[in-house]
């Protein structure tokens, strides 16, 4: 079932054991727009059943917030133009390189090109998919690009991200929301969960320009700027202790600088970027 955010706003929950992200659907008066396009053409069919109960106008519009596969690769059954920015288009080249049969699949599993996970979701929801070949995006832009849906705006920005280098994020103006996909999360490099730190700063920068009360997050559906700013606030605390690639000073740090031990969040955050500086030094 879609969640109403609004009049114009809705979206379809992330669900973890899937690994489905959320999925946005933003409707001015003439157009509705799609956030990310699902996991799989199953989880897009999912998806557009539930907006068929709506009265919504035409779906023109897919943006898919950065490449990654859950995010990806649903976008061929949307009869829509799909935009990505200049660094995602890049990476859905590689997407659309690979071949999905069993045994290719099996294969860039074992070389490391893919996860478990992916070939297991790809292999349940797309039953044809022997000579699947993943769509090219139909709009690309640099920076920014600002849509009009028919009296509804909508802002899409490439910014700098700690989870990938071309996460795009949507604001609405008139709703006040920010749809950031994933671009608020870690990555994996090598084995080690890591947050990009010199990027944090200038990604938080890069979010708070927009004047918004609440948050689309890409696998956590919403949070209001409270919680948004405890998350912010807890990763800065983190980051501003992490000068090497020691836990125990950075642990000592955090003691001598906050008077207090760090929370759960704050600890799995100085661990990503003590991670952070083992994969720069490597
Ligand atoms: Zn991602």
């Amino acid at each position: 079932m879609l969640n109403k955010f609004s009049d114009t706003i809705y979206y379809l929950s992330n669900q973890d054991d899937r690994e489905r992200p959320t999925l946005g659907l933003v409707c001015g008066n003439r157009y509705s727009l799609i956030i990310d396009s699902g996991n799989s053409p199953q989880h897009a069919k999912d998806f557009l059943r539930e907006i068929e109960k709506l009265n919504v106008p035409p779906i023109k519009y897919v943006v898919i917030t950065h490449a990654h596969w859950d995010h990806l690769l649903g976008v061929n059954e949307f009869d829509a133009s799909v935009i990505v920015n200049s660094r995602t288009n890049e990476m859905i080249k590689e997407w659309q390189r690979l071949s999905y049969d069993d045994s290719s699949l099996q294969k860039y599993v074992t070389t490391n090109q893919m996860s478990a996970m992916c070939m297991k979701i790809i292999q349940t929801d797309m039953p044809n998919r022997d000579i699947f070949k993943l769509k090219s995006p139909d709009l690309i832009f640099e920076n920014t690009l600002t849509l009009d849906l028919g009296n509804k705006v909508c802002i899409l920005e490439n910014i700098k991200s700690t989870h990938t280098d071309d996460s795009t994020i949507i604001y609405i103006p008139d709703e006040k929301v920010v749809f950031l996909g994933d671009c608020a999360y870690g990555t994996t490099t090598n084995s080690l969960f890591h947050y990009k730190q010199s990027l944090l700063l200038p990604m938080i920068k890069d979010i708070q320009k927009y004047d918004a009360d609440m948050f689309l997050l890409g696998h956590e559906s919403i949070c209001d700027s409270n919680e948004m700013n405890i998350y912010w606030e807890e990763l800065t605390t983190a980051s501003q202790v992490v000068k090497s690639t020691s836990l125990e000073n950075a642990l000592e740090s955090f003691k001598v600088e906050n008077y207090r031990v760090p929370n759960d969040n704050e600890l799995f955050f100085i661990k990503a970027f003590v991670n952070d500086h083992i994969i720069q030094s490597q």
